[in-house]
């Protein structure tokens, strides 16, 4: 089958910002009401004038440091016109790297396992309104529009078509918001913050383009589909068409949005309200300086420091919130291996089972490490502290609390494992004899005063009554006989 080219184009809001990008209006605007954080200049009223963030340029900086690219030392607006209602001006004030236009940066590239994914070029632009369709975007009759996000800052960054299956958008997808999320800049969680294009072409057949892809899940998703759909294609002789392509995600199927000939015409122009932008070199090596730790180093420290399975230590970078909880839990408690697995397997594992974001779990450092302390000191067993930590999440209570309320201590008295001991030996008769002579009987002896206990019994000590029983019981029988 013929090669697969892949490439990307990311829009990544800068999160960390306070106002937009060339007004003062608030960015905090999820969940917030419909069009109640705009202004003269976000909704292009004539007579207005933008001016631009600095501390948005300075982020942007930051990012295309870390991505290697190189910055210029000038670069330009343009207006990149177009009528649709999701810009009040009917244009977008962009960047353009044609017609005399320098954007912020070109080139550079992001490490993924076996290979680097060249950049083409990143820019920084201003975020359109948001639209809500009615329905489907290609059926619906009506939709609704919010400004509240226009004119919020956003990067664009261009991938070459580097990546050659849609595994790999994938692993380059989370790698570049592992990079984003440790420069603090934009916190890929955020509804909507990082959107994503991607074109694929395979060999014989033209380039296709899908547009607006929600997540990085779904890029994987809808490439997976293009892929098919061209090959099936190919095979029966027909070349795809050089067309852009809408991913829907209910039915998981991509449909055809429109034909193009060549590129799309904007009639980009420069933006006459705004002056080039100087970018000296002191700038950037004063923004150089303030470049934190990179997913990379973060991985390679992690795996040094706490001796961590490279495994773990993946997890922990890529979801960098999690990497920083669990430095915590070692800082009070130190048991690096044991906590990271906690986090990566039960933890991660239960917030994606019922779709809860990290940062909206109720637990501190505090809860694992006194979890797991409990554990250790024998007052819980592992099987318990797995419930006890769905608890915690859910409800935010101290595991030592939790154990209270529903009884969950484990049981050292030997005198209730006794009895409890002696109430299985009674109901199971058989199973007693068979446990003399096997062990499979013995163990389904000891699994039903478990049971009784609801697993809160030291297996242990549990193990060394029913044992000590049945030696009691065999001389009984000896004795009879
Ligand atoms: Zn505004
Ligand atoms: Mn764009």
């Amino acid at each position: 089958m013929g090669n697969i080219k892949i490439g990307l184009e990311v829009h990544s809001q800068l999160t960390n910002l306070n106002s937009k990008l060339f007004c003062s209006c608030p960015t905090d605007y999820r969940g917030k009401e419909a069009n109640s954080y705009i202004c003269t200049v976000c909704m292009g009223i004539p007579g207005t004038l933008p001016v631009l963030n600095k501390k948005a340029v300075e982020d942007a900086i930051l990012i295309a440091l870390s991505l290697n690219s190189k910055i210029s030392d000038k670069m330009y607006f343009f207006r990149k016109n177009y009528f649709y209602p999701d810009m009040p001006k009917n244009f977008q004030i962009s960047q353009y790297d044609k017609a005399g236009g320098i954007t912020l940066a070109t080139g550079g590239y992001v490490s993924i396992p076996n290979k680097k994914v060249r950049i083409r070029r990143i820019q920084i632009e201003e975020d359109p309104a948001r639209i809500t369709y009615e329905g489907t975007i290609y059926k619906s009759k009506s939709s609704l529009v919010d400004y509240n996000r226009a004119g919020i800052a956003l990067l664009e960054i261009v991938t070459e078509p580097d990546m050659e299956s849609p595994k790999e958008a994938r692993i380059f997808l989370q790698k570049l918001s592992s990079i984003l999320e440790h420069l603090d800049v934009c916190h890929s969680y955020l509804e909507g913050s990082m959107r994503c294009d991607a074109n694929i072409s395979m060999e014989g057949g033209k380039r296709v383009e899908i547009k607006n892809i929600s997540s990085f899940k779904e890029v994987e998703r809808a490439l997976n589909f293009e892929m098919t759909r061209q090959r099936n294609l190919l095979i029966k002789g027909i070349s795809t068409k050089m067309e852009t392509r809408h991913w829907d995600e209910i039915r998981r199927v991509t449909i055809s949005l429109r034909i193009k000939e060549e590129e799309e015409e904007y009639r980009y122009f420069p933006e006459p309200d705004l002056v080039p932008t100087i970018i000296t070199k002191e700038w950037v090596e004063t923004i150089k300086d303030k470049m934190p730790e990179l997913p990379d180093a973060h991985k390679e420290r992690l795996i040094k420091k706490y001796e961590l399975s490279p495994q773990n230590a993946d997890v922990l970078v890529n979801y960098k919130l999690l990497g920083d909880f669990f430095e915590k839990c070692a800082e009070i408690y130190y048991k690096p291996g044991a906590i990271s697995n906690w986090l990566v397997g039960d933890l991660l594992g239960y917030l994606h089972e019922k779709g809860i974001q990290l940062q909206e779990m109720k637990i501190s450092p505090v809860h694992i490490t006194k979890m797991l302390k409990m554990v250790d000191n024998g007052i819980i067993s592992g099987k318990i502290a797995k419930t006890v930590l769905e608890e915690m999440i859910i409800s935010g209570k101290m595991p030592e609390i939790i154990v209270k309320e529903k009884g969950l201590i484990r049981i050292h008295s030997d005198e209730l494992i006794e009895q409890l001991t002696n109430k299985v030996f009674e109901e199971n008769k058989e199973a007693v004899n068979d446990a003399l002579e096997d062990e499979k009987a013995m163990h389904y002896l000891i699994g039903q005063v478990m049971k009784l206990t609801k697993g809160r019994a030291d297996p242990e000590l549990t193990n060394k009554v029913v044992r000590d029983k049945l030696i009691e019981h065999k001389k009984l029988l000896e004795k009879k006989n």
